[in-house]
């Protein structure tokens, strides 16, 4: 069995960075690293690194990609209420279980 830490965030959901040098920035959880207590998101905390010519990029160069930062350093985002905030949970009427804005009730699991 696949035993994961369960956070508060997932793949796919919508966060703010609330920590660190990338604070106030947004953006779609692209992946978790569970090891590490990282994830990564799109379009935060871009590095630049040095390529060699291959098949992708025949000219190599310089490509921008997203490094992970810790998990703790970001909250989802209620695009209702524009903040990051904390999650609550609720019954859907059809018993699915979603994640709720804690502050204005929007439900925050973007496939519910
Ligand atoms: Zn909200």
């Amino acid at each position: 069995m696949n035993l994961r830490p369960r956070y508060h965030v997932r793949k796919d959901d919508l966060v703010m960075v609330i920590a660190g040098k990338e604070r106030g920035r947004s953006g779609k959880v692209l992946r978790i690293l569970p090891k590490r207590d990282r994830l990564v998101v799109e379009r935060v905390n871009l590095i630049k690194r040095h390529t060699k010519p291959s098949k992708k990029a025949p000219q190599g160069g310089i490509i921008e990609r997203e490094a992970s930062i810790h998990i703790s350093n970001v909250l989802l985002l209620c695009e209702r209420c524009r903040k990051p905030v904390r999650a609550g949970h609720r019954i859907l009427e059809d018993g699915r279980k979603a994640r709720v804005c804690k502050r204005c009730g929007e439900i925050l699991d973007r496939r519910a």
